[in-house]
């Protein structure tokens, strides 16, 4: 353990990818989005911000892909790459010794997915590689004292997938990961539009109406936006005028799933630790907690009060570092 040696933490998310270094801070934020030139042996374009401003305006050959877009390993070489892309654009080479690197990975990740992962951050320079639970990194980025006997609760809402966990005692009593999160969120705008207006409207475009004016607490906000599409009738481009009113009708089924499986999890937890829950309330984290409402719907359903951490898409990246600096412990 050199005095030299830059510690890096990384949030291996389906939608951002996060790097934390030792005494810095959170040094790189970028969408987790490779783009690959399939008529070229998938040769690797672009990575990062510079893919994703590719997807859905490529050219046949030339595909934008997200590696962990569902919580789980789509292609391995494409993470092993894009892994690879992001450590080294820290130039980490001229420090004395290799980093030690801490990644957190969605939870669903299978044994041979993490050993993947692991080798890709050894091949990116690393000698000592150490995986851990994005919830426990997510609760403790969100500044909970998770080891204490006493029940937490975090719901991290990312892109492809909901993590929901009480932790105590500095680890995970019960937990849920569901397939229901932001980009599920923007397919369901999509849906929506495509059956009310006979308008097809592209991903980028989703989000923006999830993000500017969309609510999931009815009545909680009223703006309007238009946007832009491609009539499904007469294939030209067309626009027409949303509001917040609607989109929340459109995502009510979606966000009383994730509302039920966090029900579930209280239900299997041990009484004291969910009656811990009811004074402590429930700590929301990732880009989902930003969602206009989904702590009131949450807070209403569940019974319990519901905070959005800080910042909350930097917690799990900020919980790594929390991590590193105390690495003795
Ligand atoms: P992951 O950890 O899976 O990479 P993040 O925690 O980075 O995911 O969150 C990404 C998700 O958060 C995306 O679906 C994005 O659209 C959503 N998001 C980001 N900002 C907002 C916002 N202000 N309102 C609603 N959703 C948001
Ligand atoms: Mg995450």
């Amino acid at each position: 353990m050199g005095a030299f040696s830059k510690d890096i933490g990384i949030d291996l998310g389906t939608a951002n990818v996060l790097i934390y270094m030792k005494g810095k801070g959170i040094v790189l934020n970028e969408p987790a989005v490779v783009a690959i030139d399939k008529s070229d042996n998938n040769k690797v374009l672009a990575v990062g911000e510079n893919a994703r401003k590719m997807i859905g305006r490529t050219p046949g050959n030339i595909v934008a892909i997200r590696p962990l877009k569902d919580g789980v390993i789509a292609d391995f070489d494409v993470t092993e790459e894009m892994l690879k892309h992001f450590i080294n654009k820290l130039k980490l080479n001229g420090f004395f010794s290799k980093p030690r690197i801490l990644i957190c990975c969605p939870t669903n990740v299978t044994s041979v997915e993490q050993k993947a992962i692991r080798e890709a951050a050894e091949k990116a320079g690393s000698n000592q590689v150490f995986l851990e639970e994005e919830p426990k990194v997510a609760a403790i980025g969100a500044g909970m004292d998770i080891y204490q006997p006493s029940g937490n609760m975090v719901i991290d809402i990312g892109g492809g997938t909901t993590d929901i966990a009480i932790l105590s005692m500095g680890d995970i009593v019960t937990s849920s990961s569901i397939k229901m999160a932001g980009d599920r969120f923007d397919n369901e705008i999509i849906s929506y539009i495509k059956r009310k207006y006979k308008l097809l409207i592209g991903e980028r475009t989703a989000e923006d109406i999830k993000i500017n004016v969309a609510t999931v607490f009815p009545q909680a906000r009223s703006v309007s936006m238009e946007i832009r599409g491609r009539d499904l009738v007469s294939g030209l481009p067309r626009s027409i005028e949303i509001t917040s009113e609607e989109i929340e009708g459109s995502l009510r089924e979606s966000v009383a799933i994730i509302s039920q499986a966090a029900k579930n999890v209280l239900e299997q937890t041990p009484p004291e630790l969910s009656a811990d829950i009811i004074d402590r309330g429930v700590i929301l984290t990732g880009g989902g907690a930003l969602l206009h409402g989904i702590d009131l719907v949450l807070s209403k359903e569940l019974k319990v009060p519901v905070f959005i951490a800080e910042n909350p898409m930097d917690c799990v990246a900020k919980g790594t570092g929390i991590m590193l600096e105390n690495f003795k412990k």
